[in-house]
């Protein structure tokens, strides 16, 4: 397994249900290389195994998959498999897929279980919807999300926790960087195994805000979406 403690920040970019060949050949022509910080591209995972890769800092992750190992279940992809395919990092519970695909927290922590179990990286999303926000009941959702999803065999070093206000996701908005502060620490104080945990920020994170957002203390690099589909752009957030 991958040793995080080695990165001082970790960037990911979420390709979501984006890219094909030529796109992937393009951007990897360009694509910067940070040595102090970890990289993950997560690609839909047809192209998985044409991202390129090196042992440094550069890795591909998958933003999906089964709650299974192997067997009679048509359409899925194993933990195994990427294990197999040398995959370091998998997202888990993205919104998307728990508002599109009604995942629930009890799947999310199934299917980080079995990454854990196969070496692999679980990346678990967790953020509130903006009528929770409202209603002032952030924290309780997240602490409930993590409660229930965060499995007892994970810790610091084998899996990473990504906090992604849904209302934030492509929409150009982003909390304030007291509110990211205080949700983060939030997080890391929910319970004293989660002090060391990397804790991620996502939301319209673009080239103009990454900065100030990782200059927080308790943010420990980005997840980023449609700002990733630029290599450029992604390029000076990595930077
Ligand atoms: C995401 O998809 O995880 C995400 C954060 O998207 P965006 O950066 O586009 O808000």
């Amino acid at each position: 397994m991958i040793n995080l403690t080695n990165f001082s920040s970790i960037f990911i970019a979420n390709w979501k249900l984006n890219g094909n060949l030529e796109f992937i050949k393009q951007y990897y022509q360009k694509l910067l290389n940070n040595p102090q910080n970890c990289t993950i591209i997560c690609s839909p995972s047809i192209f998985l195994n044409k991202l390129k890769t090196n042992d440094k800092n550069l890795y591909s992750g998958a933003q999906d998959i089964s709650i299974y190992n192997e067997g009679a279940y048509t359409g899925e992809l194993s933990a195994k498999m990427l294990a197999n395919n040398q995959i370091s990092f998998c997202l888990v519970g993205h919104s998307e897929r728990r508002q599109y695909f009604n995942e629930k927290s009890d799947v999310i922590k199934l299917k980080s279980i079995n990454l854990i179990e196969n070496n692999i990286i679980p990346v678990i999303c967790i953020g509130e919807t903006l009528e929770e926000k409202e209603k002032n009941i952030t924290k309780d959702i997240l602490k409930y999300q993590i409660e229930n999803s965060v499995p007892d065999i994970s810790n610091f070093k084998n899996t990473i926790i990504a906090y992604e206000p849904i209302w934030a996701i492509g929409s150009g908005l982003t909390p304030t960087l007291e509110d990211i502060d205080e949700v983060h620490t939030f997080i890391k104080e929910i319970n004293k195994k989660f002090n060391q945990y990397k804790v991620l920020y996502g939301g319209s994170v673009k080239a103009s805000n990454s900065r100030d957002i990782n200059m927080i203390k308790n943010v420990d690099g980005c997840l980023v979406g449609g700002a990733s589909l630029k290599v450029e752009e992604f390029n000076s957030i990595i930077s």
